[in-house]
């Protein structure tokens, strides 16, 4: 797994196009005030004068400058070796003394971030002033900030990735992604049970005998799993050994036919941890219903057009979701969360806090987890997705233990409609104004039902 780096972030929504990053960057790179010779560029669309009534997204200027990618096509283009990028930093370098000058970098950049500078001949950069940008402190309207995102990476990224490569999982599988961050994070020392559903179905219990994860894995029914990881759980304790008992589970076999082994676990308090990941549907087998999925969405077995039956509305489902996370919160477990694999560092907090609570009692984490084939979305769409979901309070972020209450890890205080959610797939795009609107009103009830829900909890 890579490493989080350091780098200069632009919001459009705050530049007013002044300049003075550019002056500040040609005066530290070349000793002049030639804003040509800077290395970041702020570049004006057309003649687009920034309007404070339109919406923030219509930018009136766009940055060029270089990202410091982490797969650099500059790089790869270059047929000097003059460009590498540097381990420790993160920052892409160029040796002048190997540079040739045939400017093959500047048409690989997509950003723009590498140029021929006319003063000089030769093309030029950012290198971030080794870690002390110029142009940032000198922005008075905070557009430029120079941070480091994904920091978790640091931690995370030398630990064992215990699910076999190559699993048979469908293109950008958001499902694949959690349970390799799961299992990396809660370790080797771990019996992992995976239902029937997408987990096992892309090999996390393998073929022709060789399973696809590091650790022991089992497979048991939809109905059983919690009720067969107890007693494995008490099993191990019997013979001495310290494990975590780990289940990743779909939506369905949680939600529906599994619910009462969950239930009852939970109620027992049996020390394991429940991870659900809610695809909202029977994803694996074709696509089907659970009660997980949200009104109005297409599923095969809530289906649209002419697909309905004779008379039937063509409108997806007919009934809102089973809120699964506040069920486990009514069985006061020793830990509930929902979370997001668009918020990561979110997401590895409460899987720590999962883990330790799974040691003297029962821990829950319901992740929302986009499915590119089910819900109708091209692959390289699933953080925004995912995150689509969070920034229009269709899906809450929280914790609960029975001492602290239920508390908002990532509260969204002014949320985007959530139409905004629902346009990104095509599961919702036969929807009616009438079933949006139920859907908005829905999203603005459950905010307000969870929040008293927490006010009305020991804390
Ligand atoms: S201009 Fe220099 S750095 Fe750019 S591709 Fe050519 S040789 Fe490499």
């Amino acid at each position: 797994m890579g490493r989080a780096y350091s780098t200069i972030a632009f919001d459009p929504a705050k530049c007013d196009g002044c300049g003075d990053c550019m002056t500040a960057c040609a005066q530290a790179k070349t000793g002049t005030i030639d804003r040509a010779r800077s290395r970041i560029q702020i570049v004006g669309r057309g003649d687009t004068i920034k309007d404070a009534t339109k919406d923030a997204t219509e930018k009136a200027f766009e940055l060029a400058l270089c990202r410091q990618c982490a797969d650099p096509k500059c790089v790869t283009v270059c047929p000097a070796g003059a460009l590498a990028k540097d381990g420790a930093s993160g920052v892409i370098g160029w040796d002048a003394s190997k540079c040739v000058d045939c400017l093959l970098c500047t048409v690989g950049c997509a950003y723009g971030g590498i140029a021929l500078e006319e003063a000089t001949g030769h093309v030029s950069k950012c290198d971030t002033c080794d870690g002390k940008p110029a142009c940032v402190p000198v922005c008075s309207k905070g557009a430029l900030t120079y941070v480091t995102t994904a920091n978790i990476y640091n931690e995370v990224g030398d630990w064992e990735d215990l699910f076999a490569p190559g699993l048979a999982g469908c293109q950008g599988c958001n499902t694949e992604l959690l349970m390799r961050h799961t299992l990396r994070r809660v370790g080797p020392d771990t019996v992992l049970a995976t239902p029937p559903g997408c987990v096992p179905g892309m090999g996390s219990v393998g073929f022709n005998g060789a399973t696809g994860t590091k650790v022991p894995v089992f497979h048991p029914l939809l109905t059983n799993t919690a009720a067969m990881l107890a007693g494995v759980k008490r099993q191990f304790k019997r013979m001495g050994r310290e494990v975590t008992a780990l289940a990743i589970a779909g939506d369905g076999g949680a939600s529906d036919v599994g619910f009462q082994s969950l239930s009852g676990a939970a109620e027992r308090g049996e020390q394991m941890l429940f991870m659900v990941v809610d695809n909202e549907g029977y994803m694996n087998t074709g696509m089907q219903r659970s009660s997980c999925t949200p009104y109005g969405a297409w599923t095969s077995t809530t289906p649209i057009g002419a697909g309905c039956a004779a008379g039937q509305p063509a409108q997806g489902k007919t009934q809102d979701a089973k809120n699964l996370p506040l069920l486990m919160v009514n069985h006061r477990c020793a830990y509930v969360a929902t979370a997001s694999t668009a918020y990561m560092e979110d997401l590895y907090a409460k899987l720590d806090r999962a883990i330790e609570a799974s040691k003297t009692g029962f821990a829950y984490v319901h992740v929302y987890s986009p499915c590119t084939t089910g819900w109708r979305f091209a692959s390289d769409q699933n953080m925004e997705v995912a995150r689509k979901a969070v920034e229009t309070n269709f899906v809450m972020l929280w914790e609960f233990t029975p001492d602290e209450g239920l508390n908002f890890t990532r509260p969204v205080d002014d949320p985007l409609p959530v139409t905004d959610y629902l346009k990104a797939m095509g599961r919702f795009r036969h929807l009616s104004p009438a079933q949006i609107e139920h859907i908005q009103g829905k999203v603005e009830e459950n905010i307000r039902f969870i929040k008293r829900f927490a006010a009305a909890l020991p804390a």
